[in-house]
This record gives C-alpha cells, structure tokens and sequence, in this order.
C-alpha cells in the first residue's frame, strides 16, 4: 500500500525500495503519479474509476482496478480502451463503506468474463472494518464470507491489511494489502510496532532553537495554558501543526531531547512547541529533538493527541523537508 504518498513517506521512494508483487494507491492520480516514476509493477487502483475517460486513462496506465459497484461495471461494459483492464471485485462483508453485495458476484464474473474492455476477472477483494481489535469476531466472518461468495472458487481471494494479516490467519490469502505495518507502525490499538519487532521508517525531528529561563507563575504560549511551578528552562523546538504535528497534542506529551523524554508544555503553536527542560543536562540551541520515530513511537504521540498514527504520518506537510536514508536496520 503506498497510498498517501506511502503513508507520507514518499511514494516515489517506497516504490523504488520496497518489493513487492505489486503495489495499490487508492485512486487514478496516484496511479498516474507512479507510473510517472517508471514502476511497472502491477498497479491496483482500489478506488476504480468514475467516467469513461478514466476508464480509457487506467487502461493506457496499465492499472488494474477495484470495482465496487455496478454503475462502475456499467461503465466497463460499454468502454473500448486501447487494451483490456484487469479487474478486481470489491465485496462488501460487513465493513458497509464500498463493494457489491457477494450475492451480485456471479453476474458479474459472468458479464465481465465476455467484456472486451476486461482481461477477466482476477479475483475478489474485501476490506476488513474491524481488525485493529482481535477479539472482534466480524474479522473471521468478513473473511468466510468472501471465500463463501458465490463463484469465488477459482478466484484469487485478496483480504489481509495490516491487521488482518497479524491477527487472523483467514486473512492470509493469495493476495494481501498491508500498508502500516510496512511503516513500521502497529495497526492494533494500545501497542507498537515495536511490541511486535517493527522498526519505525519515518522519524519526524526539529531543531532546539531558544532556552528560556522562566519564573515561577510565568504562564507559556497562546492562552497561557501552562503556568511554570517554579523557576525552569523552557526549549522552544521549530516544528508545529503547520509541519503536521497534532496541535491537540496536550501538556505532558514526550518529545525525545537529547536522548531523554521532556514533556510538552502549552499549546501546540503553528511553527513552534515548547518542552520543559528540567533534568535535561547542557541542551544546546540547534539540538535536534525527535517528535516521533527512531526512539519514540508514533503511536504513543497518536494516542497522546487522541488520533492514530496513521493520521500523524500522512499529515506531515510539505514545509518538512524530506531526507531519504537508505538503511539497513542494526
Ligand atoms: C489503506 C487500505 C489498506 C491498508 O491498511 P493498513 O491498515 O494500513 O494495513 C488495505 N486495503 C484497503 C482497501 C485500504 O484502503
């Protein structure tokens, strides 16, 4: 799963690193865009296409496509491209957001089967609503009833996101979509990726640009939520929302210094956040503080700021400048 730009860490790049059969954004520009980057692997458009010119546009970009529903099919059936799609059916088991009912699956295997803009169908797809939580039994029955879906011998079943593919051994089927976990991340709720041996790819890091020596009753930043107990050092640290960091981020979140934890202090600013720098021996103005990655898990940050770090990974801004370090883990 690349999507997001690869979950914000940049789509060119993943491509060009990760291998895998094939890869899937979620709709045409992306394809477009890593197509551009010269990939030629199997690209899988999960969210299809909506008219006839981006049905002509997948076929000329070699996609092949998730369908979901039959205004989609519809489209296929009268479309002529410059060469055959192949096509994937996305089966609604129980998450309710996109896919045919299983019950409309053999019409259309058979309609398809006989339709000049489609090189068969490849298989079957569903999306799974409930996996990050692994005593929730729908998982196992999401999964039973696409490989229960009428017409479905015979077909490549394709299940397991992150989640699915950890926690549930049905998931595991021919093909498999995982996205967060190739970033290191745990798709599960309360846990890291490092609970389970992930390391994370992304670490988010800003520099220490101000020590200010407060007094007691000093109150920090915008509404002056925080108010100094005592006399103390605040850093100020140059990343804020504006770069992608969760301004909902409460007093108390950890901010890696130094190799220590400091706790946020105050609101998040658009530019800037503050930490309290009490125990941190010698901080130096240029220091570089990690807000999440290498060290301090996202998903900490992410549960901290009431989001997940899916959330927090895809919404760094273009104002971070990226370095792409090719790294082999220790
Ligand atoms: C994003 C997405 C995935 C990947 O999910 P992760 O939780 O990141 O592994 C798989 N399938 C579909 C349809 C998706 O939209």
């Amino acid at each position: 799963m690349i999507k997001a730009d690869a979950y914000g860490h940049g789509m060119a790049q993943v491509a060009a690193t990760l291998d895998a059969d094939g890869y899937a954004v979620a709709r045409l520009d992306e394809a477009r865009q890593i197509r551009e980057q010269a990939v030629v692997k199997p690209v899988l458009v999960m969210g299809g296409v909506y008219s006839r010119g981006e049905v002509e546009e997948a076929a000329g970009l070699d996609m092949d496509l998730a369908l979901h529903d039959e205004w989609q099919l519809g489209l296929l059936l009268d479309a002529r491209p410059a060469r055959p799609l192949r096509v994937w059916l996305k089966i609604n088991t129980g998450m309710n957001r996109l896919g045919l009912p299983g019950g409309r699956a053999p019409y259309w295997i058979q309609r398809l089967a006989a339709c000049v803009a489609v090189n068969g169908v490849q298989g079957l797809m569903t999306h799974l609503a409930n996996a990050d939580d692994p005593g929730d039994p729908l998982t196992q029955r999401q999964c039973r009833r696409l490989r229960d879906v009428p017409g479905a011998q015979g077909l490549a079943l394709n299940i397991g996101n992150s989640a699915g593919l950890l926690g549930c051994a049905e998931a595991r089927t021919d093909w498999v979509r995982p996205g967060i976990m190739l970033y290191g991340i745990s798709p599960f709720l309360h846990e890291t990726g490092g609970q389970r041996g992930l390391l994370p790819v992304m670490t988010l890091s800003a520099p220490l640009i101000a020590v200010n020596h407060c007094r007691k009753g000093d109150r920090l930043g915008y509404g002056g939520t925080y108010q100094c107990p005592e006399d103390m050092p605040v850093g100020v640290i140059a990343i804020g929302y504006g770069d992608g960091y969760p301004r909902h981020a409460p007093s108390g979140t950890p901010v890696l210094l130094n190799g220590r934890r400091v706790p946020l202090l105050g609101r998040v600013s658009m530019d800037t956040v503050m930490v309290d720098l009490r125990g941190l021996p010698a901080p130096d103005i240029g220091d570089q503080a990690i807000l999440w990655g290498t060290g301090l898990p996202a998903e900490e940050i992410a549960g901290a700021s009431g989001t997940i770090a899916y959330e927090l990974l895809t919404g760094v801004t273009r104002r971070v400048r990226y370095e792409h370090v090719n790294q082999e883990p220790a």
